[in-house]
């Protein structure tokens, strides 16, 4: 697996450009709302040329037109230290944001990675000297991973880790159960989904966490219960401390 994607889905993104350049009358149309896909002279900060193709015009004017807002809130966890650990969060999870993290999420949308990770970037600014010695993506169920071709979260972590120069630490594992915690998160109560998530992640042996310091990384906040149950392995594993960064949470 290559910064989060399996080789086939890769395959298939190279494949799917190379079939826009020989026929470019095939054109290319958002990947978010469909529009065609104009270029735009004047790309966003948080974009790079080479991700531009899939956006269009009106799409790349929401996001731009999004509130960062950075945000920090305890998080009850039960092997901290104080009970607790803090949560940064740039953006709030509207309906805007959600059809986003939607097509990020479940329709290979990968161009807005670069937006998120610079929602990420603007959480990271604001923990000032926090001492983090690694960055730890929430991973993604391997079953998930394989149909989706790709690990959305550790494209971000990926993208995150290079620019404030830390490594990645994948201390975490999901652990697959038939039918179970991975169903609609959203819909659960947090007292519910908390117990479901219980030993819903184990830690990764090859990783062991040591005695570091955690930047945890999620892509949305609903509950907490996620961040919670892997903060808990990581202080059960020997973690020093953890802060959590989230682009979005649900109020
Ligand atoms: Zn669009």
């Amino acid at each position: 697996m290559k910064r989060g994607m399996t080789s086939s889905f890769a395959w298939r993104r190279g494949l799917h450009g190379v079939l826009n350049w020989v026929f470019p009358t095939d054109a290319e149309t958002c990947a978010v709302c469909g529009r065609p896909s104009l270029t735009t002279d004047a790309a966003p900060l948080w974009q790079s040329p080479s991700d531009s193709s899939r956006l269009c015009p009106f799409c790349v004017q929401d996001l731009e037109r999004c509130r960062i807002a950075v945000e920090c809130h305890a998080l009850q966890v039960e092997r901290a230290p104080y009970g607790r650990i803090d949560v940064y969060s740039g953006i709030d999870y509207d309906a805007f944001v959600r059809t986003l993290f939607r097509s990020f999420k479940y329709d290979g949308v990968i161009e807005l990675a670069p937006f998120f990770s610079h929602v990420l970037l603007a959480c990271w600014q604001e923990l000032g000297e926090a001492g983090c010695d690694c960055v730890v993506p929430v991973p993604t169920a391997a079953d998930r991973m394989r149909k989706r071709g790709y690990d959305h979260v550790r494209i971000l972590a990926d993208m995150v880790a290079d620019r404030v120069q830390l490594p990645i630490r994948a201390a975490l594992v999901r652990v697959q159960r038939p039918g179970g915690f991975t169903q609609s998160q959203t819909a659960k109560n947090a007292q519910l989904r908390r117990r479901e998530l219980e030993g819903g992640f184990v830690a990764n042996r090859e990783r062991p966490i040591g005695g570091r310091r955690v930047l945890l990384l999620d892509d949305v906040a609903t509950t907490g219960a996620t961040l919670a149950a892997c903060a808990n392995i990581l202080f059960a594993s020997g973690a020093q401390s953890v802060i959590a960064m989230v682009a979005a949470r649900v109020r």
